[in-house]
């Protein structure tokens, strides 16, 4: 079977690669990959592929879908293509929406034998208000049995775990007054805001190490002689997981209550951006994927870095099995994402050898869940019984 995988992905490797390049010379920020999406959608149609385009009212976000009308899992691949501001395609998201769509057209050829259905989702913005969010809260997962994603890097690294995170924006409204002639006259925001600091300061000492909370002030008042009559601030809270996530956001929401008791002003919380679900690996799929990897002829495959950061494919993890590897472009562990460098590695032969690598792991390990009743059952069980 790998043998027919390799030379299915070895015939579209030209497309592919025209596909990556393209996507490369003209970035575009998330939710306004028009073209990326355009290109992707082009492909999968020509392969057989039904197309939902604006999937979910998400404008380049799209979901299609190739159903060999035989029983069987439905595996999906998530395709990222946004760029970033400046550096263009610096986090290699051209090559990344290739391979899951690669993926998808080579698992495609083999379904009709072997049954189940095959689905790529275009998730738009993942380095802004990722999309995944919002599919996964439209329930765009329900019916998905494992999700797959394979991320660009320097090295080869095992899907780990991410942070989950909520946006939390807090206004305060209080009243003016002239701050040297009449301050009794007034409400002061600002105090609002600087005490909810200082709470939110206090409960550091009582909180998990690997939780995080950080903030500015977006606004803090026009002038020094006058009582801020608004001021906002703005915080991440992260943790590792869901749950005590929304312990934490529920006290750190009460720092902000408390100072603005004490202040006197109103308070309105409402999150300034979507929220990211910490990642939840499923172990079983990735140690599946790891060793298909291994026999493609890759040697070196790190242990997860445990990330401090947030991804949007959390949120997906949080509704079936999922798997967020990492694959290398680079063969320099010095060149890191979100630079000039890493953008230009994704045209390489080295990369493109990679590209092709990563498909064939990530179609055999479809294809071993498909044919291996047993394996889909442990993978949901892993699932079912991990703490979110
Ligand atoms: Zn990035
Ligand atoms: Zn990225």
């Amino acid at each position: 079977m790998i043998g027919n995988i390799t030379k299915i992905t070895e015939e579209i490797s030209g497309e592919l690669i025209e596909m990556s390049e393209k996507i490369l010379n003209r970035p575009e920020l998330g939710n306004e990959e028009y073209f990326a999406c355009s290109i992707y959608v082009d492909i999968l149609r020509k392969y057989g592929f039904q197309i939902d385009e604006k999937y979910l009212g998400v404008e380049t976000g799209f979901k299609a879908v190739y159903d060999s009308k035989k029983e069987g899992p439905t595996i999906a691949y998530l395709a990222e293509y946004d760029a970033l501001p400046g550096i263009g395609h610096g986090c290699g998201h051209n090559i990344l929406g290739t391979v899951s769509t690669g993926a998808g057209i080579v698992l495609k050829h083999l379904v009709d034998d072997i049954g189940g259905n095959v689905v790529v989702f275009g998730t738009p913005a993942e380095e802004t208000c990722g999309a995944k969010v919002e599919f996964a809260d439209k329930g765009a997962f329900n019916d998905i049995d494992i999700v797959m994603i394979a991320h660009p890097s320097n090295a080869y690294s095992k899907s780990g775990t991410s942070l989950s995170m909520e946006a939390l924006q807090f206004e305060f409204r209080g009243k003016t007054a002239h701050a040297a002639s009449s301050p009794e006259k007034g409400i002061n925001a600002l105090d609002a805001v600087i005490n909810t600091f200082n709470n939110i300061n206090a409960l550091r000492q009582q909180i998990r190490t690997d939780a995080r909370i950080h903030g500015v002030i977006p606004e803090g008042g026009e002038a020094a002689n006058i009582i801020p009559d608004y001021c906002v601030a703005r915080f991440y809270v992260r943790a590792k997981t869901k749950s005590y996530l929304n312990e934490l956001v529920e006290k750190v929401k009460n720092c902000a209550r408390g100072a603005s008791l004490a202040a006197g002003t109103t308070l309105e919380i409402s999150n300034y951006e979507y929220s990211y679900d910490n990642l939840v690996t499923n172990e079983t799929l990735s140690k599946v994927f790891t060793s298909n990897l291994e026999k493609t002829g890759i040697k070196r495959i790190f242990n997860s870095d445990d990330s401090l950061g947030s991804v949007d494919a959390g949120n997906v993890s949080h509704k079936c099995p999922t798997i967020h590897a990492y694959f290398d472009i680079t063969n320099d562990r010095n060149i890191t994402g979100h630079t000039i460098e890493f953008r230009d590695s994704t045209k390489t032969e080295y990369a493109y050898n990679n590209m092709k690598k990563t498909i064939i792991a990530l179609v055999y390990t479809t294809v071993e869940v498909i044919e291996d009743e047993v394996l889909l059952e442990k993978i949901k069980r892993e699932f079912e019984k991990t703490e979110k």
